[in-house]
């Protein structure tokens, strides 16, 4: 055994999207539990300020829009420069619509897939570098149970998430020679602003999720901090490709 504790990320510099609420504010407290250097970035400067007080010292603010691509390259360096190379990109931020697909304007489907996808390519693209420069890159994507079974109202979102199958499974073949690693976190539901809305809208909804959800409970946003710590660590460093349900086992529940 080389390595003395297999799940620490000290001396890593992580990039968390959308790291100033929800899932990737507990993403990022996961990751400096563990030791990383984590930059949270988001639109919302204020929001961002206050997430980077609650995890203190280890935490940075960057604000960025994923939907700006022609500003990500710099963007990137600049981060470099200040905080050393990342090694580990979290593409969290994400954006969902309820809605009939018949209902669904091709300008509503593009909004989404510009966050959700085209947004979270062009970051990879501009981190890329930085990720090979380290030696041990990891690259997350927080996908959803819309990607693994029919949800409806939500195509747009459906399609987005999908689309980021096809990222891990491609990227971690292009980048595998490069060590660098491309993994997927398929979150079941969890007790977030999103949900929470949705669930506002649709109380039957809240029920049937609980109904064929096998722990009978929403998932805490930490439970996947956990499980993006786990992939980012050099536990699991021969794991790439793959997408991992974090969902109580609503995705297997009848
Ligand atoms: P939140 O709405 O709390 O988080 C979304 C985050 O994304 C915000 O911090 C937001 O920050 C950021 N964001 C949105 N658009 C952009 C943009 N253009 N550029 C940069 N940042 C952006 O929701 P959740 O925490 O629930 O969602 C996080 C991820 O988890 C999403 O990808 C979502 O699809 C996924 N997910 C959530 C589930 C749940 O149960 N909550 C279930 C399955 C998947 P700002 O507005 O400041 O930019």
């Amino acid at each position: 055994m080389n390595t003395p504790n297999a799940f620490s990320l000290h001396g890593r510099t992580a990039l968390i999207t959308g790291g100033g609420s929800g899932i990737g504010l507990a993403t990022a407290k996961c990751l400096a539990a563990c030791g990383a250097k984590v930059i949270l970035a988001g639109r919302r400067e204020v929001e961002l300020h206050e997430a980077v007080a609650e995890i203190g010292e280890q935490a940075v603010a960057q604000v960025l829009d994923v939907t700006a691509t022609a500003e990500l390259p710099a963007l990137a360096e600049s981060m470099r420069a200040q905080h050393g190379p990342i090694s580990i990109l979290v593409n969290n931020a994400g954006i969902n619509l309820k809605k009939a697909f018949t209902e669904t304007s091709e300008d509503e489907l593009l909004r989404i897939l510009q966050t959700n996808v085209v947004g979270a390519m062009a970051l990879t693209r501009a981190v890329h570098p930085q990720l090979r420069e380290s030696g041990v890159g990891s690259v997350v994507f927080i996908s959803s149970m819309a990607a693994l079974f029919g949800i409806p109202w939500v195509s747009s979102y459906a399609i987005s998430k999908s689309a980021l199958t096809g990222a891990v499974r491609t990227l971690a073949v292009e980048f595998g020679s490069d060590r660098i690693r491309v993994n997927a976190v398929a979150p079941g539901w969890f007790d977030t602003a999103m949900t929470q809305k949705a669930f506002t809208s649709d109380p039957a909804r809240k029920q049937k999720i609980l109904s064929r959800t096998p722990l009978g409970c929403l998932g805490d946003t930490e439970d996947i901090g956990w499980s993006v710590a786990y992939l980012c660590s050099p536990a699991a460093k021969f794991i790439t490709g793959t997408i991992i349900p974090v969902d109580g086992g609503v995705s297997i529940g009848f």
